[in-house]
């Protein structure tokens, strides 16, 4: 009996969270662990008991150690998210590249407007069409002082660039309507 009490740690436990305050100086005889606890068949039970205790205990942890588990994959999930844009600054982003579209067309719009109602005159009556001529086709080119319109040849010009061709694709620009008519007066003027 008394080899098994100090082999048992339950019962050092049991007697430890018993005793009273460790600090006082006259040592008091720990109190007895009661003997009907002493005995194997009582040792055995409560052994048996803690770890059924324990293990129920970890059954239950269980999902929820496996459910807070950082797998790889759910890193990448979480990583996913994080680098993920916010949808109302897309929507915002969308919504201000939109607008920018339609100011551009608008501007493009009136400005051509402008350019179609011009008579290229000022207002004394003289002709407000200067030429250009520093262009590597050696073509002249026609400008209005008043609505910024360029008066082009037929000539080549690079558009927007697709697969095959990311400088951009050529292509020939017809004539602008005026163009002839420009011409003429700058043949005339000498
Ligand atoms: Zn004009």
């Amino acid at each position: 009996m008394s080899s098994n009490k100090h082999e048992s740690p339950v019962a050092d436990q049991l007697k430890s969270l018993e005793s009273p305050a460790p600090a006082q100086s006259a040592p008091e005889p720990s109190p007895k662990v009661p003997t009907s606890l002493l005995n194997p068949e009582a040792q055995a039970y409560t052994n048996a008991v803690v770890s059924e205790a324990i293990k129920g205990v970890f059954a239950q942890l269980g999902p929820l150690l496996q459910s807070i588990a950082l797998t790889p994959e759910k890193m990448a999930e979480a990583e996913k998210l994080r680098r993920a844009p916010d949808p109302a600054a897309v929507a915002r982003e969308l919504r201000e590249r939109k607008m920018t579209q339609v100011e551009f067309e608008e501007n493009e719009r009136r400005k051509k407007e402008n350019q179609a109602a011009c008579p290229h005159k000022y207002p004394t009556g003289q002709l407000s069409i200067n030429v250009v001529r520093n262009f590597p086709d050696r073509q002249p080119r026609f400008t209005c002082a008043s609505c910024a319109i360029w008066i082009t040849p037929r000539e080549w010009r690079i558009g927007a660039p697709d697969a095959e061709n990311p400088r951009g694709v050529p292509f020939i620009a017809p004539e602008h309507p005026q163009y002839k008519m420009a011409s003429e007066i700058l043949a005339s003027k000498g």
